[in-house]
């Protein structure tokens, strides 16, 4: 378990992100799901709940999250639920329970860069943007790329252009992390894939898209995933089972978004 010498309940960003910065031992508190399986000694520990960050509502042309949104907020908000054919809800409804996704956030799961994140695959299939106190905002796939830096993820936009989406993991047991997962979408004749928890975070496939725009069947684009992805082997399963694995799951959201209607 972790322990705190100083709670802060800053009631602005400023405020929170210069106690954050102010020492290498503070930290920002999320849902403190993943916080309590550490050990970590923190010296203020800097709660984002008074600043106004638990919402999430449609703007012109954009689903935005806060970041202190919960899962089980994505899961039930009639925004997520009516775009992207209900892909977000699906996505988080496989983590745990309820009373565990009322508490888990995502500003702390994107900005974590877990391995294993349902969320993370499937918000890289759509047009996400992450913003940041400092950093500003950019997309999702530049953001997972950068190196880390000390910040406060502020929220997240998820543009609605009506694209159609699928998610899929497979996990050992129900309430396991996933093994490997997959999301797709399509806008038009233009696709997105994603692949995660290889067990390294989810990345893009760009070949097995373009191979989508021009035509390719399910099974050519599921085998181009997962030929242009690197995999790793852990204690859940080997990298070539990911692998293998991860072109099932592809083929099957392919096939799953060619039944949806996109714009
Ligand atoms: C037992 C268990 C099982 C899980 N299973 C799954 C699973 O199957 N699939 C899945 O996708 N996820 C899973 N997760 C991860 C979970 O969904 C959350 O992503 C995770 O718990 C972090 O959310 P939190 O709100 O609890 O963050 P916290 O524990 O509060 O914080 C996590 C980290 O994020 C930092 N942080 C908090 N808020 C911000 C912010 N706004 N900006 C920047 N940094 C911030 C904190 O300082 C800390 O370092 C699991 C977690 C646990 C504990």
């Amino acid at each position: 378990m972790f322990t705190v010498k100083e709670l802060v309940r800053p009631q602005t960003l400023a405020e929170a992100y210069r106690t954050l910065t102010e020492h290498p031992d503070n930290a920002l508190l999320g849902g403190c799901a993943f916080l309590r399986l550490g050990n970590r000694k923190i010296a203020a520990a800097v709660d984002l709940s008074r600043i106004g960050l638990d919402y999430i509502r449609e703007t012109e042309g954009f689903i935005e999250v806060g970041a202190m949104a919960t899962f089980r907020a994505l899961e039930n908000h009639p925004a997520c639920r009516e775009n992207f054919s209900g892909m977000l809800p699906r996505a988080v409804g496989n983590v745990l329970g309820v009373q565990f996704r009322n508490l888990v956030t995502v500003g702390a799961s994107v900005f974590s860069k877990y391995g294993f994140s349902d969320l993370i695959t499937a918000l890289l299939a759509l047009d996400t943007d992450v913003e940041l106190h400092a950093g500003g905002r950019m997309p999702l796939a530049v953001f997972l790329d950068k190196p880390y830096t000390r910040d406060i993820l502020t929220r997240i936009y998820i543009r609605k252009d009506g694209r159609a989406a699928a998610y899929q993991s497979l996990r050992n047991s129900a309430s396991d992390f996933p093994v490997v997962n997959a999301a797709v979408a399509r806008l038009g004749d233009r696709w997105t894939v994603a692949v995660g928890a290889r067990p390294a975070g989810a990345r893009l496939a760009p070949a097995a898209a373009a191979a989508l725009d021009g035509g390719a069947d399910p099974g050519e684009a599921a085998a181009l995933a997962a030929g242009e992805l690197a995999f790793g082997g852990n204690l859940k399963a080997s990298a070539e089972y990911r692998r293998a694995m991860a072109a099932v799951l592809v083929k099957r959201a392919v096939l799953e978004v060619s039944k949806c209607a996109s714009k």
